[in-house]
């Protein structure tokens, strides 16, 4: 068989925030099932960077909910509070490489920035592009900041870490059972995005090019609601020199239920569906995949 060199490495990485919902049921299966229909390894990662919203009980939830759901994962659980330190050495490459640069402004600082241009561009989230008013202060105005207690967010300079990659930079999108395409990565139409937060030093999109680098993920699939943030992710896999995974980026129920199921089923956690009478097949067919 496979060494496990050449053997396809899936995962399913929830945060303990909460319970999980028929949205992470199909996520977490259809990483499964691929990853056993490859002969691949299937791992469960936590993304508890989070420490004021991740909870010991929704985590155990978590475990609770997937063995139920049917599924078996490696051991040990892959955690991302585990790894601070690796999220710190990417971010100290970043700075030598002078890509990044503290801002201290709010919210409601950016809002007031924009305010007056009703045509600001917006980022795939819908959030206004960063208008760059921190990109250019100078070190003394910096130093005055931090020590009058103002904390700070790192965002990356994206025009000068657009200058730093191939222009033609992009990914390989496998969708779910599609003929393969070649997507054009567009990760300037987020501006200069958040790389490590006020509260965490890290952010999502850098925790995660560094785990699934650490951790040998070869493939990735997940819901047409991050297509965008690959954009984001393949720039800064190509920055810190971390080999690109496959993508396969799936249709969300929403898209794909034609209204057959209700909002108030989607809404539900899996725990209340269970309670319901729901069993593994019925979040299966729910979840518009094959039966195990
Ligand atoms: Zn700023």
């Amino acid at each position: 068989m496979n060494e496990p060199s050449s053997q396809s490495v899936w995962r399913f990485a929830p945060s303990p925030n909460g319970l999980l919902h028929l949205g992470h049921a199909l996520s977490a299966l259809a990483n499964y099932d691929a990853a056993r229909a490859a002969g691949g390894r299937f791992l469960l990662r936590i993304e508890d960077i989070d420490r004021t919203r991740a909870r010991a009980e929704f985590e155990q939830a978590i475990y609770e909910d997937l063995a139920w759901l049917g599924l078996t994962w490696e051991q040990p659980v892959r955690r991302q509070s585990e790894h601070f330190e690796d999220y710190a050495r990417a971010l100290e490459r970043l700075d030598a490489m002078g890509l990044i640069y503290p801002c201290f402004c709010t919210r409601a600082d950016i809002a007031r920035a924009v305010a007056d241009h009703p045509d600001w561009p917006r980022d795939p989230d819908g959030a206004p592009i960063y208008p760059g008013t921190c990109r250019h202060l100078d070190s003394p105005a910096r130093s005055q900041r931090l020590t009058a207690g103002l904390r700070a967010v790192m965002r990356l300079n994206m025009e000068e870490a657009l200058a730093r990659v191939d222009h033609r930079i992009g990914w390989r999108e496998y969708g779910r059972g599609e003929e393969p395409r070649d997507v054009r990565a567009e990760p300037w139409a987020w501006g200069d995005v958040v790389v490590a937060r006020r509260d965490v030093p890290t952010s999502y999109h850098l925790s995660v090019v560094v785990d699934d680098a650490i951790q040998g993920v070869t493939d990735i699939m997940r819901g047409r609601d991050l297509f965008a943030a690959t954009s984001i992710h393949r720039l800064l896999q190509d920055l810190l020199e971390l080999p690109p995974p496959r993508y396969h980026h799936h249709p969300l129920i929403l898209d794909s239920n034609g209204g057959k199921l209700s909002k108030s089923k989607l809404s539900k956690s899996l725990r209340d569906l269970r309670a319901e009478g729901a069993t593994p097949a019925d979040i299966r067919r729910m979840a518009h995949l094959p039966p195990a």
